[in-house]
């Protein structure tokens, strides 16, 4: 029998985190108006809402803080982080930027254009980020969801739900003419279908299918690793390869990238762009001096550089990966026999719970993912994120409440963070409430919402 997989590190430094009671936690929520967003985080035990700059730097990471370079201009810590980059994807170009949606940013200006010049332009790819499509749709275009219908299906398993689907994504090229698609933009691990990768057959194919058609490719290369680990244990064909080798083949099919260092860079702040060509590069230059500083720093300190160039290298090694994506799926597996209902196959970073049927009784104008949210957090003081009617929002035009197919709970797994033993606490934590799940029968209504972007403050009153 194999030994099972352990984390490849030990634990140097500690950060208290602290247990509370369930009297605390009701007068916390009542203070925070059932918003989650709303707590303080002392008052969370675990903390699930994210795993966007919420990981843990290696020792290697913080020693290379110690020796930043804050020169305004060709620091040394900027030529690191350069060759990191370089090694790792190919891209001879890069320009920092001070966090991922800063970085599209950037690129769309370059690629998209700025002002009205992208009115009538699509960009197709598998589901986009929401920052990512609010800069298409703040310049007038439109982003189109080209990602296999098997991603939309929870209890289907199918090994890469990032998936492009090349009918699709041929009947956007063929419609449109050849100057108003800027560029396709692959996801990988794809965040908004869950963390789910996007084969590298598939990377290959949805390249050649584009230099068809003379359209630029490149990844929002957020969670790049985690899909290169995926391609690794399921593509067939790359059962040898290194996870190294993987990334290289990855990146060798794109024009370039935009990344969140936040995620697999783990750092807390932090973002890029690269390219491969040099004439988008220095176009891409001004705007990068512009909206984020000097080409050699560009939003972030020198010393978040040269932790970046760390994290980077880091993240590409098999042990982690094992480890992380292993402590993911633990806690799945751990819902999946208890019989909670969970999203299949696990994602790369997170856990998504289903909500509508973990609590058929409440009703979809009562926000039930929302209620869960609210009880898993009562329960045990674990905070996760609703994916639900509350963040799709109103309709603009209407302004009518929207109701989107799913209702999720995310539990998003920091990186290097907490222990397997937090884990179980977590899945105790929600099997306490599966098991008083049918006294769940009412929800929440909103007292206050802002006009764009409500989830992050709205208020909301318990209804009974
Ligand atoms: C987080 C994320 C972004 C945006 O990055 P920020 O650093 O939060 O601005 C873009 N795309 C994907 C896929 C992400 O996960």
């Amino acid at each position: 029998m194999d030994l099972p997989y352990a984390e490849p590190y030990r634990i140097k430094m500690i950060e208290p985190i602290r247990r509370s009671s369930q009297a605390e936690r009701e007068a916390w929520l009542a203070r925070a108006k059932y918003n989650l967003f709303n707590l303080r985080s002392e008052e969370v035990y675990i903390d699930l809402l994210t795993d966007s700059g919420t990981g843990a730097m290696s020792s290697a990471q913080w020693a290379e803080i110690m020796l930043g370079d804050e020169s305004y201009a060709g620091a040394s810590s900027y030529y690191k982080l350069k060759e990191t980059i370089a090694d790792l994807t190919g891209l001879p170009f890069f320009l920092p930027a001070h966090q991922g949606r800063a970085a599209e940013n950037v690129l769309f200006s370059a690629l998209i254009g700025t002002g009205e010049e992208g009115r009538g332009k699509v960009v197709p790819g598998n589901s986009h980020f929401d920052t990512t499509k609010g800069h298409i749709e703040s310049r007038h275009a439109h982003a189109v969801d080209c990602t296999i219908d098997e991603a939309f299906d929870t209890e289907l398993d199918h090994p890469f739900k990032g998936n492009i689907d090349l009918g699709k994504l041929e009947t956007v090229l063929k419609a449109h003419r050849r100057e108003d698609i800027p560029l396709c933009l692959i996801t990988v691990t794809c965040n908004s279908s869950g963390g789910q990768p996007v084969s590298l057959e598939n990377i290959r194919a949805t390249a050649a299918l584009c230099r068809r058609y003379g359209i630029p490719v490149f990844l929002d290369a957020a969670r790049f690793a985690e899909n290169a680990w995926f391609i690794q244990q399921r593509e067939a064909s790359c059962a040898g390869m290194g996870i190294k080798d993987i990334v290289k083949a990855m990146f060798a099919e794109v024009d370039g990238c935009a990344m969140s260092s936040k995620k697999d860079g783990i750092v807390n702040i932090g973002g890029f762009t690269a390219y491969r060509g040099e004439e988008l590069f220095r176009k891409a230059m001004g705007f990068n001096i512009m909206y984020e500083g000097y080409n050699t720093y560009g939003g972030m300190a020198g010393r978040d550089l040269g932790a970046l160039s760390v994290g980077l290298r880091e993240a590409c090694e098999a042990d982690y990966l094992a480890a992380r994506i292993g402590q993911v799926a633990w806690l799945g597996q751990a819902l999946v026999d208890a019989g909670v209902p969970v999203q299949r196959p696990f994602g790369g970073h997170a856990i998504f719970v289903d909500a509508k049927r973990f609590l058929p009784g409440v009703r979809k104008e009562e926000f039930v993912a929302q209620t869960l949210g609210v009880e898993v957090y009562r329960e045990g003081g674990v905070r996760g994120v609703e994916i639900g009617a509350v963040l799709a929002d109103r309709d603009p035009e209407t302004r009518e409440n929207r109701y989107p197919a799913l209702e999720l709970l995310r539990l998003a797994i920091p990186r290097r963070t907490y222990t397997n033993d937090h884990m179980a606490y977590v899945a105790a934590t929600l099997i306490r409430v599966f098991e008083r799940r049918k006294a769940i029968t009412r929800g929440y209504r909103i007292t206050w919402e802002a006009p764009i972007l409500r989830h992050f403050t709205a208020e909301f009153a318990p209804l009974s």
